[in-house]
Parts: structure tokens; C-alpha cells; sequence
């Protein structure tokens, strides 16, 4: 098989079946979207030259959150049917000039790239391609309270990606009179030849809240557990008051430090960022930069956030524990919880914080600073070797 070939990945739909408050192709799984699953199955294939989606014009936010890091071309409004927006995602690629198209369904996340060689193998200038799968349940016909088998040797199970020559797809697109819900439908109707690749359950659609489940499981088996470690200390100078964890507490000392000298919120950074592996919290907001002086250090968790959530990640927990003789931490406890759990963006239960005195030995026992340490755990997408 030569030629270029394309992609075209139909995400116009308002279905929530599945149960969540977006469409099922905007859900995420493993931290990422159905549809960012199944555009980089696509787009990151060393034979598909560009991929296009379709959307409703609804979801742009949505859809330019789903695939930011992919490398996708602008998308195109959708129809009212499916077939109207594979039509104009069709069109839409047609600048390209491409000879070979995939259509595929971005409720279908999980495509192997094994699955795209062996679509594209079996394409020829007249030939198209799609994965099926034999019915393995009993299928009877419930028809006025009445059943009758079905023999199930002689049905087939259509998944996507569906692969055509392009130009004769466009074609039948352009004079089909009726309407069917995918496209091998049209160019069968049109007597014309297809392979059938074996389908794969994997590519299962995400329909109902069953496989959105389902999805978020498989996804999950694409992540890994990740911990990291953080630990700060700040020396108490003159002063009326510290913060710490985001709270500001009274006191006859103040924490010496070019930002705010919240020693919680920086052991809590620094754990993330270990966690990351992106190096120290030094490292990303220096002390000698002066955007930092006196800094609200809720700045820095913010940050730090934004580099899990580039890297897909997502904060499972996260244990904090403050070591001083005083003030008194245990009054403020629960108000720093809320406070790193709303900064964090997850539920109160992830969110720990502790607080021990060294028994009045040490600097922070002397009361001339104090200490605190902190570990993270992330869920973040398994890296490639
Ligand atoms: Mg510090």
C-alpha cells in the first residue's frame, strides 16, 4: 500500500450516557479524555500524515482541553448525524489530498497501533478495511413476546477504525441517500470490497457508565503510583505572626524567608516537584528572583500543580507534618487541610496534616525555627522508554 493517508476522528456527539456532566468522548480516563486517547493512537502513528476531529460547536473548550499536547489540525464543526459529520470532516480533509482515510469514533479510546498496521496492510486503491469481531452471547429475537434464536455464526460485531481509499469514500459520502451509523455501510451498499481485520476488545466503545468504568480501568493500567519527599526549615526572627499551610497564625516571631516563609506549603511543593522528578522548589522560584519577595507561597503550590497537570497527573495524597515547640498547630489543623485541599483541587481526605515538637531538643526543641515535611502521592502516566 503507498499513498498518504489521513485520519478523521468523529467526536461530535451530546450523548451522556455514560452517566458523567460532559459528553463521554470529554470524560477523562487515567487523566485524560476518551478523545486524547484515541486522537494520539492516531496522531502519534508514523503513517497518518494529519488528523482531523469533528466536534459540535458546543464543546470547543472542552475539545481544546481534551487534546492540548497533540498535534491535531483545526477542528470542524459537525452535523446532525453522524454521517453528516464524517461528510464534513471528509471535505475538511480533502485539502490535504490525501489517498487513504481512517474513520474512527472517539468513544473508542484504546487503538493499538498494531491495530492501524494491520487496517492500513490490507488497504489497496479499491479495497477498504475494518476490524470485526464474532458475537460470542446467545442473540435471540424478542418479537411480539415471542423468541426466536438468531444464528450468531452469521453476525459480526463493526469497530473502528474503518479504513477506505479516500476519494471513493468521498464519493459515496456525497450521493448516500440514507442514513447508516458508520461507513463500511455505504461502500457495501455499493458492492464494493472490503477486508475484515479481527477487531479487538479493546477497542470497545464507551457507551454506558459500565465502560466508562471499564475505560478509567484500562487507563488506569497506563499509570503508575509515584511518591516524593519534601522537607524545609525556616528560622523564627522578630515579628508578630507566622503562616503556615496557608493559615496565619499569631505569635511572638514571624518566619524568616524571602517569600512568605510558609515552611508547610514549601515541604508540600517540594514533595510534588520530587514526585515529578523536576528538581526543587530552589530551583523553580529562586531566592534571589524578586517576583518571590514576600511571595503568598499558595503561588508555588499552584505551579507545581500545573507541571502534574501537564504531565497528566493527579494528586492521590498528600501527608504533611509540622515540627515546632510553638505556636500551637493542632487549633489550626483542620483550617489548613481545607486550605491545601482547595489549592490542591481534590477532596479533604487526601489531604493530611500533622503536627510533633522534638521533645525540646534540636533548633526547632530551642525554638529557633521551625520544620516541616511532607510526601505526595501522584498518579502519573507511564513514561516511554
Ligand atoms: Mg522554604
Amino acid at each position: 500500500m503507498q499513498g498518504k493517508i489521513v485520519a478523521l476522528v468523529v467526536a461530535g456527539g451530546t450523548g451522556r450516557r455514560a452517566g458523567g456532566p460532559v459528553p463521554k468522548q470529554f470524560a477523562p480516563a487515567g487523566g485524560k479524555a476518551l478523545l486524547h486517547h484515541a486522537a494520539k493512537a492516531l496522531a502519534s502513528h508514523p503513517k497518518i500524515g494529519a488528523v482531523q476531529v469533528v466536534i459540535h460547536p458546543d464543546y470547543h473548550a472542552e475539545y481544546e482541553a481534551a487534546v492540548a499536547g497533540l498535534t491535531l489540525l483545526p477542528a470542524v464543526h459537525g452535523g446532525a448525524e453522524r454521517q453528516d459529520s464524517v461528510r464534513l470532516g471528509l471535505k475538511a480533509l480533502e485539502k490535504q489530498k490525501p489517498d487513504y482515510v481512517l474513520v474512527h469514533d472517539a468513544a473508542r479510546p484504546f487503538l493499538t497501533h498494531a491495530m492501524i498496521d494491520k487496517l492500513i496492510e490490507a488497504l489497496t486503491p479499491s479495497t477498504a478495511s475494518v476490524p470485526t469481531l464474532p458475537v460470542a452471547d446467545t442473540v435471540r429475537r424478542l418479537k411480539d413476546g415471542k423468541l426466536s434464536d438468531v444464528p450468531r455464526e452469521q453476525l459480526l460485531r463493526f469497530q473502528t477504525p474503518q479504513a477506505f481509499p479516500f476519494k471513493t469514500l468521498l464519493e459515496l459520502h456525497g450521493t448516500s441517500p440514507a442514513y447508516a451509523t458508520d461507513d463500511i455501510a455505504l461502500w457495501v451498499a455499493a458492492g464494493k470490497v472490503v477486508k475484515y481485520i479481527t477487531g479487538s476488545e479493546t477497542l470497545r466503545k464507551v457507551t454506558s457508565a459500565d465502560d466508562m468504568a471499564w475505560a478509567q480501568q484500562q487507563a488506569n493500567g497506563q499509570m503508575r503510583t509515584s511518591v516524593g519527599s519534601g522537607f524545609d526549615v525556616h528560622a523564627f526572627i522578630e515579628g508578630d505572626g507566622v503562616t503556615v499551610g496557608g493559615i496565619a497564625i499569631a505569635h511572638d516571631k514571624k518566619l524568616d524567608g524571602h517569600s512568605d516563609a510558609d515552611v508547610a506549603l514549601h515541604a508540600l511543593v517540594d514533595a510534588m516537584l520530587g514526585a515529578l522528578s523536576e528538581g526543587d522548589i530552589g530551583q523553580h522560584f529562586p531566592p534571589n528572583d524578586a517576583r518571590w519577595k514576600g511571595a503568598d507561597s499558595a503561588v508555588f503550590v499552584r505551579e507545581a500543580l500545573k507541571k502534574m497537570h501537564a504531565r497528566g497527573g493527579s494528586i492521590e495524597q498528600a501527608d504533611i507534618t509540622i515540627i515546632c515547640e510553638a505556636p500551637k498547630i493542632g487549633p489550626h489543623r483542620d483550617a489548613m487541610r481545607a486550605n491545601i485541599a482547595q489549592l490542591l483541587e481534590v477532596p479533604l481526605d487526601y489531604v493530611s496534616v500533622k503536627a510533633t515538637t522534638t521533645e525540646q531538643l534540636g533548633f526547632t526543641g530551642r525554638r529557633e525555627g521551625m520544620a516541616a515535611q511532607a510526601t505526595v502521592t501522584l498518579r502519573l502516566p507511564r513514561g516511554e522508554m
